[in-house]
């Protein structure tokens, strides 16, 4: 079982109170949760560290979520330590024995005398040395004048860690010896008080909800340096991005990882899987956050028009994703970050089109035409060898490369086969039958611009001109979530006055067809504080947030009143039916599209403002959604001021709308296949006059 929840990572310390103020050197932790990053916690000292890591495992365990905890100290000693120490080579007597001896507070603890007293028991001088105090320690040397005590300086693992610190070096700038003493008994006390719950690795199968495991952000010591240089606590990168790297490993990776054995001295896990660990916890190159004024309209605009509201989002939003390359094969729906160049022309050389004879158009004369054959032939990928005589002619396939000597094709339909000759009619064209070098592309030539959404056929183009590896953005995350007491999930008893939550389904499935990564942030009350918390949530995991309802200005629209009380909220009243208001905010730097809560305007405002909102966060160009003009089924008149969308489909060459335009009617979204579009101004629309009608699909592609 190696599938977990959520991730913990420590950075322990043996020294004493390091304060209130978070600093550098002391107690950290690092947690995802769900995949959701926390900020890095800092301890000042030992006894609040455990008193946490104790309330973690238990929090963990009541949810019943699965918890990887990292360490960043060995749980065991170089082989043969434990059985000169306990009189066995199990790594839990240390353990056990430690905890016993280590007296640990706050402001002391005796780890230097536990160290001094562990030598007593070996041969000679040693293993342990450094001792950090001012006083005299019996022996435990200053320095490493050690000898004789018969036990390896280094474990197998930390000999691969280029450099990993030996644990019986107690003290001095990144020594490990004293962390090991102070830190094993709470462990040991941890796997006690939750019995049964925790199991240890390498030294035990993690078939229990918590697994303690040793990790080391020495590892990722490239990608902590690059963070670091951009400010902040050493320590507090290194528990950030090792849980980061722990928590996106994949399964498989991570399962590869902990299959270890080191029954004694345990392992460094992640040790030869680097590069992977890397990767994982890499920060995304983004660019910079949008402004928070972003949605503001100019002054003194009320109604704004669909046209000139679409206008504003466009010049005001730019991409919000990081990048990285997938190869050919991941690209579809993906989004390029730049031109893509062809590295060879299609088709590469010069070849058949047909099943034939190839020949120089020269060699001909006028009239029907014999030629003798030259023994051989040329076929797709297995060119013929030598040059074709003028006056010859050769056996071609389709597709084969087109013999030097060779300019024109004749189809073995057309041709009599004689003994080692053919004989064929006149009239034939130079180049028939053949394909040119780069006639469909020239090497070099552009063949996608950036921003554009990868198609199938965007994929075999790639391919064809010599293209594996792709960069794209990366996925546009969008959190979704639904508000109003009276929502309800459905499935669950509705009691009268509820209504079942249709939005989020509807709109969670909109954002995975549109190629975003939909992140689900459930339902919640009409509560401001409630909903603080989940809109926090979605600004941690998503790069943009939908909510429907609660988005006028009512007493219980609270997601316009927190936008507001943010600073950072625009009401956009578009003359659009169906619609109202459009709340448009920045929570916590991530873009909020507070949209009605009714579903036939939710769908309408999403497919007509956050869809080319959201593609322009992606990376991807702005694009105008691609719409028909078909003869009405039906009749209408239409007042001056506000654009419409009606909820239609085609059959038999006309398009037809649905019987009632009330806006609570989601019978008619689901009936519907696309929407007809109605212009700003007025419109008397007879059976037979041309509409403007948009598939649903033509928004998802655009
Ligand atoms: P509101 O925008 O919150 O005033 O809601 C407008 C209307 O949409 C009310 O009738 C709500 O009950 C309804 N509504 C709000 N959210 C949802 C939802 N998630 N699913 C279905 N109907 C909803
Ligand atoms: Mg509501």
């Amino acid at each position: 079982m190696t599938g977990f929840d959520t991730f913990a990572m420590l950075d322990w310390s043996s020294g004493n109170d390091t304060g209130p103020r978070p600093r550098r050197d002391a107690i950290w932790l690092g947690l995802v949760r769900g995949g959701v990053e926390e900020s890095p916690r800092y301890f000042r000292n030992r006894v609040e560290a455990e008193a946490a890591l104790a309330a973690l495992i238990e929090a963990e365990c009541a949810a019943g979520r699965r918890l990887l905890i990292g360490c960043d100290f060995p749980f065991g000693f170089p082989a043969g330590f434990a059985r000169g120490l306990t009189g066995c080579d199990n790594p839990f007597a240390v353990w056990d024995w430690l905890e016993t001896v280590i007296e640990d507070s706050p402001r002391a603890n005796n780890r230097f005398d536990v160290a001094g007293e562990i030598n007593g028991r070996f041969p000679g001088l040693g293993p342990f040395w450094f001792n950090g105090l001012k006083r005299e320690i019996e022996g435990l040397p200053r320095r490493d004048t050690r000898t004789g005590h018969g036990l390896p300086d280094r474990r197998r693992a930390d000999a691969d860690a280029p450099g990993a610190f030996s644990a019986w070096q107690m003290g001095g700038a990144g020594a490990v010896g004293g962390q090991v003493l102070i830190g094993l008994p709470v462990l040991n006390r941890l796997r006690r008080l939750f019995y049964g719950q925790v199991a240890v690795w390498p030294f035990e199968v993690l078939d229990k909800p918590v697994a303690l495991v040793e990790a080391w952000p020495g590892l990722i010591n490239p990608v902590v340096k690059r963070a670091e240089a951009a400010g902040g606590i050493r320590d507090a990168h290194q528990v950030r991005l090792m849980v980061r790297a722990l928590a996106r490993l994949n399964p498989a990776t991570l399962a590869a990882m902990l299959d270890v054995s080191a029954p004694e001295e345990g392992w460094i896990l992640g040790l030869g899987h680097e590069e992977e660990l890397m990767a994982a916890c890499e920060e995304p190159l983004r660019p910079p956050p949008l402004r928070d004024d972003c949605f503001a309209l100019p002054a003194g605009v009320d109604w704004t028009p669909v046209d000139d509201a679409l206008a504003l989002l466009s010049a005001r939003l730019s991409p919000v994703v990081g990048q990285e390359r997938v190869a050919l094969g991941a690209a579809a729906g993906r989004v390029l970050t730049e031109a893509q160049v062809a590295r060879r022309a299609n088709p590469p050389q010069a070849n058949s089109a047909v099943d034939g004879y190839g020949f120089a158009f020269a060699s001909l004369g006028e009239g029907d035409q014999v030629l003798p054959l030259v023994a051989g032939r040329s076929a797709a990928g297995v060119p013929f060898p030598g040059v074709v005589p003028e006056g010859y002619a050769v056996r071609v396939l389709t597709g084969a490369a087109l013999p030097e000597g060779v300019d024109t094709v004749i189809l073995q339909e057309d041709v009599t086969l004689g003994e080692g000759r053919i004989a064929f009619r006149g009239g034939l064209k130079r180049g028939a039958n053949t394909r040119r070098a780069g006639e469909d592309v020239e090497a070099g030539a552009v063949v996608l611009e950036a921003g554009r959404v990868l198609t199938p056929a965007d994929l075999a183009l790639c391919a064809a001109v010599g293209l594996a590896e792709l960069p794209v953005f990366a996925r546009l995350r969008v959190a979704v979530l639904s508000t109003g007491d009276e929502v309800v999930e459905p499935g669950e008893a509705a009691r009268e006055g509820q209504i079942y939550d249709a939005n989020r389904p509807m709109l969670l499935a909109l954002l995975r067809q549109m190629g975003h990564e939909a992140v689900d942030l459930g339902r919640v009350a009409d509560d401001r504080a409630a909903l603080r918390a989940v809109l926090d949530r979605g600004a941690a995991q998503a790069d943009a947030i939908l909510t429907s309802g609660g988005a006028s200005s009512g007493e219980e629209d609270h997601v316009s009143a927190l936008l507001n009380e943010a600073g950072a909220m625009a009401e956009w009243r578009i003359a659009l039916k169906p619609g109202r208001p459009l709340a448009l905010g920045m929570w916590r730097g991530v873009p909020v599209f507070g949209l009605p809560g009714n579903p036939v305007a939710a769908l309408v405002c999403t497919l007509i403002f956050a869809r080319p909102a959201m593609a322009v966060l992606s990376g991807a160009e702005w694009r105008e959604p691609q719409g028909f003009d078909v003869p009405a089924a039906f009749e209408k008149r239409k007042k001056p001021g506000r654009r419409e969308y009606l909820r239609a489909r085609i059959r038999e060459g006309r398009v037809e709308v649905f019987n009632s335009e009330g806006s609570g009617r989601i019978s008619g979204l689901s009936w519907a296949e696309g929407l007809v579009e109605l212009p700003d101004g007025a419109a008397e629309i007879a059976p037979g006059d041309a509409v403007r009608y948009i598939p649903y699909a033509s928004f998802l592609l655009a």
